[in-house]
């Protein structure tokens, strides 16, 4: 068990190494993505929404201390406590102007109230100077990398204009983990027309290449995304409840133990979320995994 819950997760992970709870501070630091500014393609990933998947982030016209102090007086509204990890989240945090981009990674560690950095990225976007300014901040501060895989099937990862390879994504990567900079690795349930089995497949994946921590997101379909126009005319099968619930609790079963769950639901917007609506309720998916998990006295990693 991993504080009160039956699977290895970020909250406990945060409060062993820091003694204390730790929150998020998400932000804009006003970056492209070069599958949307048309490096690769001016379309971006069919799901991704016009804020780069980066809803709750910071305003990108503010500095990026601005926007942690911002997001540090709302979270000390709410909870006794004001030490955070800056987020780089929206779009591509490593698609930059080196100078620009070891300027807002240092503003945000440099602030008194942070103490990690996380930033969101492709693996495409990690060349040899990116890599050494990894390596620098890896040293000076607790830092992890997302990518956002999504999925291990080149059909699904075409259909969805991922935009890059596999083996792209495992050249990062492995640069990534030789280096021992944490990696957080982003999979999508629900994709159109990925089986449950594909999907497991890239769980198995996962379990085999050991990132320190997985994101796995439900699939949303935003309105005016490209997806919702593809939805509309094909009307592909989109998860229900239920069977968001038993997915999740057999990737739970299936994952290694080690492997940190970062997320198992969303934060959808509930102006611009098309489908499924049923995720807006977010604290009773949350319950519902919880319960069935005891109910089946599963921890993780335990198949
Ligand atoms: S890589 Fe990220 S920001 Fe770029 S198009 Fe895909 S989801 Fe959007």
């Amino acid at each position: 068990m991993w504080g009160d819950k039956r699977y290895n997760n970020l909250n406990y992970e945060l409060k062993k190494t820091f003694g204390k709870k730790i929150y998020k501070v998400s932000l804009n630091a006003g970056l492209s993505c070069p599958n949307r500014d048309g490096k690769i393609s001016y379309g971006g990933c069919i799901f991704c929404s016009e804020e780069g998947s980066g809803e709750h982030a910071g305003n990108k016209l503010d500095t990026i201390t601005e926007q942690i102090n911002k997001q540090i007086k709302l979270i000390k509204n709410k909870h006794n406590s004001d030490s955070v990890i800056a987020y780089f989240q929206s779009f591509t945090n490593t698609y930059g102007n080196i100078n620009y981009l070891r300027k807002i990674f240092y503003e945000a560690i440099n602030h008194k109230n942070v103490i990690g950095l996380a930033i969101a990225t492709r693996p495409d976007c990690i060349n040899k100077e990116i890599l050494d300014l990894l390596n620098e901040l890896n040293k000076k501060t607790f830092l992890w990398i997302e990518i956002g895989l999504q999925t291990i099937h080149e059909k699904t990862a075409k259909l969805i204009n991922r935009g890059y390879s596999l083996h792209s994504f495992e050249n990062s990567f492995y640069k990534l983990k030789n280096n021992n900079i944490k990696t957080v690795i982003h999979i999508i349930a629900g994709l159109p027309y990925e089986t449950k089995e594909e999907y497991f497949d890239s769980i198995e994946y996962i379990n085999k290449i050991k990132p320190w921590g997985i994101k796995i997101h439900l699939l949303y379909i935003i309105k005016n995304s490209s997806l919702y126009y593809l939805y509309l005319k094909e009307k592909f099968h989109v998860f229900s409840e239920k069977e968001y619930i038993n997915l999740i609790v057999n990737s739970i079963k299936i994952l290694d133990k080690n492997i940190i769950i970062h997320r198992i639901t969303g934060d959808g917007d509930k102006d611009t979320l098309f489908k499924p609506k049923w995720s807006l309720n977010k604290r009773r998916v949350l319950n519902e995994i919880q319960k069935k998990l005891k109910l089946e006295n599963i921890i993780q990693g335990n198949l």
